[in-house]
């Protein structure tokens, strides 16, 4: 059967009269590696099908949330259930402790959890928190790590601001945009540096441990410590956005994995199953300033919603149940990776993976890639290439060099095999450009 995408093309023709550039989020438009989105109609285990009828071996997993696979069915069950009961009542219920209990015994350095429905709202009120704690207005954030798009945070940030040219978004306040410092990531020398001239004013440093916004990047061995002994020194608050890294590369986030404590974390994506939900939690004496317990003030009209609970905990407890989950799902992680690379040096690439637990990420550069800087090195036409030759093979993959990769416990051999048969047709139409 020939690759076609002539409905979703007509559908985003449509979808563009009513939305700004045709969807609700830029990288879901394929600005940045051109052509058309398929439009989706269903999603089940590993796999995702378009309106044109075309299936394919998903990667993405809606950007992080379906580590279990599409349409789990017992997250399913469990949301059928809960919608009988109705789908927000903005008043407490059970599952609201239940979920945030979860997440204390999963990420011990999260005392007290607010809920919240985006990343954008975790980071945005932790940075507010952070400010009333220390009573200082700057925070420092890394080139290339993205945490939403609050005022804040949209400076040098990747993802689709990267992506599309625009880190600094226009709109941000100069004023707004002037408290925000910002340095490579994994140059723990100039984070020192900063801290030595501003370390009185900065009331933060938020970072991705992990990050996943600028392709995937890892940390230098010592590097997360040395981020959070500068902090520590200076009185600031350590912020590990986890909002992708959070039961992710492992149950307990990258602080399980490095063994770092940091004062408050983000999470979303996986905690809320595939529905809206995101968090942010810390130490005690410090969440005990959000309102209604202290004066730090955020609120939310769907916060806790019933729906979004039910998913969350039903998805974590089924993470809890298979022992081995991480442990297996990163293996088949680590054979694809292997597999791809091994397609990638049969066609002449050297080229830098990179992975940790369930995420992975893959860069179209010969030389190392440490920070946003040399991410930027990689090349983005042979990205291009490698991308649409992957979708016409039935593989999705993020439209963006600046993104990472996901696999879920849905994927099988099958699948990876198949992905990595496809990757040796993809890199060979690399080659010949
Ligand atoms: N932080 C990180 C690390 C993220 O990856 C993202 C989104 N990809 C966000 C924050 C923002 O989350 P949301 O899109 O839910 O606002």
């Amino acid at each position: 059967m020939n690759f076609t995408l002539e409905k979703s093309a007509t559908a985003f023709a449509e979808a563009k009269r009513y939305i700004p550039g045709g969807v609700n989020s830029p990288v879901r438009s394929f600005r940045g590696v051109g052509g058309t989105p398929p439009f989706i109609a269903k999603a089940a285990g590993s796999r995702i099908y378009d309106i044109d009828g075309n299936s394919y071996i998903d990667y993405v997993g809606s950007w992080g949330p379906m580590i279990l696979g599409h349409a789990h069915p017992e997250v399913i069950g469990e949301l059928t259930e809960a919608l009988m009961r109705g789908t927000s009542y903005g008043a407490p219920t059970l599952l609201e402790t239940e979920l945030a209990r979860l997440i204390t015994e999963a990420v011990p350095s999260m005392e007290l959890v607010r809920f919240v429905n985006s990343g954008t709202e975790a980071t945005m009120s932790a940075l507010r928190l952070a400010r009333a704690y220390t009573k200082r207005n700057k925070i420092v954030k890394f080139i290339g790590c993205y945490h939403g798009h609050h005022d804040s945070l949209l400076i040098k940030a990747g993802s689709g601001a990267a992506t599309f040219g625009v880190p600094d978004s226009p709109g941000v306040p100069d004023s707004i945009a002037s408290n925000t410092l910002t340095v490579e990531y994994n140059d723990a020398a100039g984070l020192a540096a900063i801290f030595e001239k501003q370390g009185e004013d900065i009331a933060a440093v938020i970072i991705e441990p992990v990050p996943g916004n600028m392709g995937m990047v890892l940390p230098r061995p010592g590097y997360l410590e040395a981020v959070r002994d500068i902090t520590e020194k200076h009185g600031a608050l350590l912020i590990f956005d986890e909002v992708m890294s959070g039961f992710r590369v492992a149950y307990g986030g990258a602080q399980e994995v490095f063994n770092i404590t940091p004062d408050l974390t983000c999470l979303g994506k996986v905690i809320g199953g595939g529905l809206p939900v995101a968090a942010y939690g810390g130490r005690r004496d410090i969440m005990e300033l959000i309102a209604p317990s202290g004066p730090v003030y955020q609120a939310g009209t769907l916060s806790g919603n019933p729906l979004a609970m039910t998913a969350g905990i039903a998805t974590l407890h089924l993470l809890m149940q298979t022992e081995t989950f991480y442990e297996d799902v990163t293996k088949m992680t680590a054979a694809l990776c292997a597999g791809i690379k091994a397609q990638a040096e049969k066609h002449g690439f050297n080229f830098q993976f990179h992975q940790l637990g369930t995420m992975f990420g893959l860069f179209f550069s010969e030389t190392p890639v440490y920070d946003y800087a040399s991410a930027k090195q990689s090349d983005i036409a042979a990205f291009n290439i490698f991308f649409h030759a992957m979708l016409e093979q039935g593989i999705y993959l993020a439209p963006s060099q600046f993104e990472a990769a996901f696999m879920s416990g849905a994927h099988s051999q099958a699948d990876i095999d198949a992905t990595i048969a496809a990757s040796g047709n993809a890199f060979a139409k690399v080659a010949q450009y």
